[in-house]
């Protein structure tokens, strides 16, 4: 470990060489984005790149910073030309490498112009558009990003609004142009715009550095937020700056897209965020749908400390080219739904019975993650995997560095809380980690042994053997619900389900996230609402009785499958007689499981300490911007 993480610090020191000795392209690069038609979802790229004669290699971003994935939408992109001198100028693409464009300028030429088409069918309505720079520009090799100036500018229908981290410097009818910044900063800045927006601003009383919450929806009534959510959301500002007594812009934007017709997701970015919300928009209209995008915001704003600013070296890469190590998402994201989670609480946006609830769920699917037998948890942070299927789901894993993350990071904070005996806990952790530089947005990197220091600073303990025993072994002594149980609460399965879990399997997002059956904890089997098999639990009763993710649950104990119809079977405490089709066929299984309704929830463990109390407990107000 040692010895790779010298080598890994010497690599990085060899890029920041030759990063400090590459040279500057001419600039900038006037790039125009149109979107003549929304209801086409078209997005219309001109790029005018000053170039030299002779070789030229241009590359599309494969990379995209926050996927930890070579993502880049390469495929998407249509009727791609290049002029240089009035001439067309032939391309042809890397054999190796699909994202890399290797053309020849001709004499004399110094300029070159691209054009391509974009269809943007997830981020385009008839009515907004979400835009994302890494999809509609090319850039030149051989230079970091960070010294390559592009000037944007879109074009919208005129009577739609924008909001943007950048800074606006026209809008003529609907042309609007931004000041000229680095390519690395313009594709860390999303613009949403729309003929429903509204922008709210959210800086706390006093404070200097400005914070907005801009969203943009299908309707009016999408955009319609409550004054106590505002305000929600302003002291979601005012908790941060308590937490990390810094911040990491210049202004910030929650820049929210509420809509039933894009794709839903957070992405982080340092002076703003894209948040699209999974309940679309219904997300400010009821509380249910509130609740279940409460800490969307929250988890991508603490992104602006933990991931953008501070972030895993093996996240860093000079361009959008080079590839990423991401073994250490679980400080990255991990840490990240651990304090996101906690600011939701302490802003008002969840209460604490919500943050219980939401655990207690968690908990109960990683304290049935079979996989946990094979395969570490670290090792979902390097395979990261977005979209990994959810067929057999508990036995492989998928992305666990995100729930599992906040079982560990609150087993961290009650480890330095018991351990101090309650003068410090992860607050300071995240202070001393998170919060140097005040002002700045040049990011910092560290490795595995910089996270040790840290906690070490905070608290002595033996904190490398306990990261490395949780995070990379597969050691089933890891005391997965030691930090539930350390701060006076324990997970316990009951015939009540929690309003948490009741508003996932009812008005939930998608499947697997909890939308359709979650009997994983009783029968081993997670369905949709139709009765289509998702996730099976890997040697649990309905594995036994020999179903598996695809097959469609037809009937139960002879009553026709529902939602309903399974629970009751199930709170009757008696085998279950299924019929399920797969591939044309319907075939008799029985269940042998008679242990009853089985839902997760915390309750105090008599006789210890409510630490949790204290953890969700709003901070005292920091007097800095
Ligand atoms: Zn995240």
């Amino acid at each position: 470990m040692k010895r790779l993480t010298w080598l890994l610090g010497a690599v990085a020191f060899i890029a920041f060489i030759a990063d400090a000795n590459a040279q500057a392209p001419a600039g900038p690069v006037a790039l125009t984005v149109r979107l003549p038609n929304p209801g086409q979802k078209l997005l219309f790229v001109d790029e005018v790149m000053p170039v030299k004669p002779g070789p030229l290699t241009l590359y599309y971003p494969k990379w995209i910073p926050g996927d930890h994935t070579p993502d880049g939408e390469i495929e998407k992109i249509l009727g791609l030309e290049f002029t240089a001198g009035g001439q067309r100028v032939e391309w042809h693409r890397d054999e190796l490498d699909k994202f890399t464009f290797l053309l020849t300028i001709p004499a004399g030429a110094d300029r070159l112009e691209i054009r391509f088409e974009f269809p943007a069918r997830d981020r385009i309505t008839a009515n907004l558009m979400d835009l994302t720079w890494d999809n509609v520009a090319l850039y030149q090799a051989g230079s970091p990003t960070k010294l390559q100036i592009y000037e944007p500018t879109i074009v919208i229908p005129v009577d739609w609004k924008f909001a943007t981290a950048l800074e606006t410097t026209k809008r003529d009818g609907t042309s609007i142009t931004f000041k000229s910044v680095p390519f690395n900063t313009l594709v860390d800045s999303p613009v949403i715009a729309g003929k429903y927006f509204r922008s709210v601003d959210v800086t706390p009383t006093g404070a200097s550095v400005h914070r907005y919450l801009d969203m943009v929806g299908d309707s009016e009534a999408a955009v319609k937020i409550s004054d106590k959510q505002i305000a929600g959301f302003r002291s979601l500002v005012e908790q941060a700056q308590a937490l990390f007594h810094s911040h990491h812009y210049d202004s910030y934007h929650f820049l929210v897209t509420l809509s039933d017709h894009t794709s839903v997701g957070g992405l982080e970015h340092h002076q703003s965020s894209d948040d699209r919300a999974r309940s679309g928009s219904k997300m400010f209209a009821d509380a249910d749908h509130f609740m279940l995008d409460g800490s969307l915001l929250p988890h991508e704003y603490t992104h602006s400390w933990n991931g953008k600013f501070m972030r895993p070296a093996g996240l860093w890469q000079p361009d959008f080219e080079q590839p990423e190590r991401a073994g250490l998402l679980w400080v990255y994201e991990g840490l990240t739904v651990y304090l996101g989670d906690v600011l939701t609480v302490r802003s008002g946006l969840w209460s604490a019975d919500t943050w219980r609830e939401v655990v207690a769920y968690r908990a109960a699917n990683m304290a049935h993650r079979t996989g946990r037998e094979w395969r570490p948890l670290g090792d979902t942070s390097v395979a990261v995997h977005y979209g990994a299927p959810d067929a057999w789901a508990n036995w492989g894993r998928q992305n666990d560095f995100y729930p599992e993350g906040e079982l560990f990071w609150l087993a961290v904070d009650m480890k330095i809380r018991e351990l101090s005996h309650d003068k410090h806990s992860i607050d300071d952790f995240a202070r001393e980690f998170l919060s140097v530089d005040n002002g700045s947005f040049v990011t910092h990197t560290y490795e595995f042994d910089d996270v040790v220091a840290a906690l070490n600073k905070v608290q002595p303990f033996g904190w490398a053997d306990f990261l490395n025993t949780w995070v990379n072994g597969t050691d089933p002594r890891v005391p997965l619900l030691s930090g539930i149980e350390a701060s006076g609460w324990k997970l316990v399965y009951t015939d009540k389900e929690s309003g948490y879990q009741n508003a996932l399997e009812n008005v939930g997002p998608g499947e697997l996230e909890g939308k359709g059956v979650n009997a994983l904890f009783s029968a081993g089997m997670f369905l949709n609402n139709d009765g289509k098999i998702i996730d099976v639990l890997w040697n649990g009763p309905a594995f036994r009785a020999g179903l598996a993710p695809g097959m469609k649950l037809i009937s139960v104990n002879g009553h026709a499958y529902s939602t309903k119809a399974l629970w009751t079977e199930i709170a009757a405490a008696q085998p279950l007689q299924i019929s399920a089709e797969q591939d044309d066929a319907v075939v008799a299984y029985t269940i042998h499981y008679n242990d009853g309704l089985k839902y997760p929830n915390l309750i105090r463990a008599q006789g210890k300490t409510d630490y949790l109390q204290r953890i969700l407990a709003p901070k005292a107000k920091d007097n800095g911007s």
